[in-house]
């Protein structure tokens, strides 16, 4: 099966190579055939891509731990290195014990790209390609700054992705605003004028005539059009302004 490395993981192994140039390499990215047999985000998910990568040798797993630890960038689902786990989402960025039978001393596992349904289903994380700041690693005494995670952030990554079909509470936001910015979902309103909650074939013109209009990120193709599909860029876009 064709598969790819999530471009945020191509992206952190470019800062690695820029910053520690004679690291061990090569990274640990496609699962071998034991990690086949189970369920691993080493092995491609449905999109046919790899979401995780252990970065080989005890000193870089204490770098990228400390770092990343830091950091607390919104795109790592969890990493695991020398016996302790640290995941965005469960018990967010404490370190816990990892009990699985590899303790990892030798290297650090990094997955990416949560989606709400635990797996690594968030192209809209995992192949962000914003920097990870590992060129600031060692140069300051002072810590990275840690993206933002001010209250309207934490609404909008708690939002989920809708596409065509979508139903529900979410979809009846996803319609207000995009009627508040000028672009009205056609057949999507109730006779009083409340969003109806049905991603149909008038919400899905109007987001994607927005995401044209506004140039979203990760949300053109490259024939200018929208893709259709509310993900995280396009709801910053639309809440944010
Ligand atoms: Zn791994």
């Amino acid at each position: 099966m064709a598969w790819r490395l999530a471009k945020s993981l191509v992206q952190l192994q470019k800062e690695l190579d820029a910053r520690f140039p004679n690291r061990t390499r090569p990274d640990w990215t496609i699962g071998d055939a034991a990690h086949q047999r189970s369920a691993s985000d080493h092995n491609p998910n449905a999109a046919g891509v790899v979401t995780a990568i252990d970065v080989r040798g005890r000193d870089m797993g204490r770098i990228l731990w400390d770092h990343l630890s830091r950091r607390k960038d919104p795109r790592l689902k969890y990493m695991i290195f020398d016996g302790r786990i640290m995941s965005s989402t469960v018990s967010p960025w404490t370190a816990r014990t990892y009990t699985g039978s590899n303790p990892h001393n030798d290297h650090i596992h990094i997955s990416v790209g949560r989606g709400p349904d635990g797996q690594s289903t968030r192209a809209d994380l995992y192949d962000d390609t914003s920097p990870w700041g590992i060129a600031t690693i060692g140069q300051s005494p002072t810590p990275a700054p840690a993206p933002s995670t001010d209250w309207l952030t934490e609404v909008i990554m708690s939002l989920p992705t809708l596409k065509r079909g979508a139903k529900g509470a979410a979809v009846k936001r996803c319609q207000a605003l995009l009627a508040a910015a000028g672009y009205p979902p056609a057949n999507s309103f109730t006779s009083r004028g409340e969003p109806d909650g049905i991603a149909g074939p008038g919400w899905e013109a109007a987001l994607k005539q927005f995401q044209a209009a506004k140039k979203v990120k990760n949300s053109v193709r490259p024939d200018g059009t929208g893709d259709g599909v509310c993900g995280r860029y396009t709801w910053e876009r639309l809440i944010r302004g």
